[in-house]
């Protein structure tokens, strides 16, 4: 009897046992496939800067192009999943472009006063003596004109007022605008490269803009304000976070695309530069986007390391078709240190245009003339501040205009 109770119970328990056993892997069959081992988005979007209203962290949807099943060529050999990110509505309204500079004027107020105002006041002197003209010239210089200019200047402008003979504070403005407007260049085309090309099958190449520059001189920024400068003249844009040495660079980018609605495209921390350019181009082409815009990393480790990896960039991204535009970036508080940079940059990649950060913070508006001699390509854009709109197109007559005042 008890030999029969005990085998019920053993029974019961293996039964019990048995189904539980069902049941857990019925329930593990239920449950969620891990997660892929592409790479995803940890960091918080990026701390925002003064005079940004501040956002609050969320939750990004992200998909790998696997993902979304992006057609065209295959990313080149050893590059890793990108991922890219959705832009989360609602997305913001910049402001429009045209007369940028005019309403940002009172952000040159150090230049105005050094170089603007400085001349003219030196100019107004009844006595126009050597002593005076020297001291015109050491304000030019000081203004980070560069010495060649600033020589040139001093000239033409010693050979027009003698012609003037007496003068009116009216027409030594007006002589002062046109000698300075001469040494900046009025001719020169100054938009920004963003058209397309029609490729081989059929489908458009968006224009390709690459954004290169030392770290630290506001590339990231600048790349993110260009993206809503573009968004505000009527243009969809996606981003490419090719800096992937800096760790806060991807996800700062990634910030200023979601407030404009413009989707990034990054890869792995340490990742290849040249894939994640690739793969942002390659999502350009997909979701028919007017402009890819590429931040890259601003490594002055060596020369050669520079060029390998900006060269490379550049290659690359050039499978899918070419580059219409490579803007450098330079801090224009840096003096000839920024000249040295640009001097690095246009040995190593055929830059097309300039911008010149952080002129709000510095009386040397003259790095304008300076940085145009030394590279012969044209200011195309200057930031006057950490604000989200404070970049803006730089045209000659309005930067004299708030040079001197009107
Ligand atoms: P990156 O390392 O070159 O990518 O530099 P970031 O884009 O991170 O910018 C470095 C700092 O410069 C940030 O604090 C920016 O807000 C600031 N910055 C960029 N452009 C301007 C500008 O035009 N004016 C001022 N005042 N600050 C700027």
């Amino acid at each position: 009897m008890e030999f029969v109770i005990l085998a019920v119970v053993i029974a019961v328990v293996a039964f019990g046992a048995i189904t539980g056993l069902v049941v857990g892997s019925r329930r593990k069959k239920q449950l969620p496939p891990p997660p892929p081992e592409s790479p995803t988005i940890t960091a918080p979007p990026a701390e925002p800067h003064v005079g940004e209203e501040a956002e609050t962290p969320r939750e990004e949807p992200r998909r790998t192009i696997e993902e979304v099943g992006l057609p065209g060529a295959e990313a080149p050999a050893g590059a890793e999943a990108p991922v890219v990110t959705e832009p989360v509505p609602p997305v913001e309204v910049p402001e429009p472009t045209a007369g940028r500079l005019v309403r940002l004027r009172a952000r040159l107020s150090r230049s105005q006063n050094t170089l603007g105002k400085g001349l003219l006041t030196l100019l107004s002197r009844e006595h126009l003596d050597e002593d005076t003209w020297e001291e015109i010239e050491d304000t030019l210089i000081t203004a980070d004109v560069g010495v060649a200019p600033t020589q040139e200047l001093v000239e033409r402008l010693r050979e027009r007022v003698k012609v003037l003979g007496t003068r009116t504070p009216e027409e030594l403005r007006g002589l002062l605008r046109g000698e300075l407007l001469h040494l900046i260049g009025t001719e020169a085309d100054r938009s920004v490269r963003t058209e397309g090309s029609p490729a081989a099958g059929g489908e458009d190449i968006p224009g390709i803009v690459m954004v290169v520059g030392v770290n630290g001189t506001g590339k990231t920024t600048t790349t993110g304000k260009l993206a809503r400068v573009l968004v505000a003249d009527g243009s969809s844009v996606v981003l490419g976070a090719a800096d992937t040495f800096r760790a806060a660079a991807a996800d700062q980018l990634q910030t200023w695309g979601e407030r404009v609605g413009a989707r990034t495209v990054r890869g792995p921390e340490a990742g290849d530069p040249a894939s994640v350019a690739y793969d942002a181009v390659k999502e350009g082409i997909a979701e028919g986007a007017d402009v890819v815009l590429i931040d890259t990393a601003g490594r002055l480790h060596t020369k050669t390391g520079l060029m390998d990896e900006l060269g490379k960039v550049k290659r690359v991204v050039e499978k899918h078709g070419p580059v219409g535009e490579v803007l450098l970036v330079l801090d224009a508080t840096t003096g000839q240190n920024g000249l040295v940079q640009a001097r690095v940059f246009a040995e190593v990649v055929d830059i097309t245009g300039i911008v010149l950060t952080k002129l709000d913070g510095t009386a040397k508006g003259g790095i304008v003339v300076a940085v145009q001699r030394e590279l012969g390509v044209p200011v195309k854009l200057v930031g006057l501040g950490e604000g989200a709109d404070d970049l803006a197109p730089f045209e000659p007559e309005a930067f004299v205009d708030a040079l001197i005042g009107d």
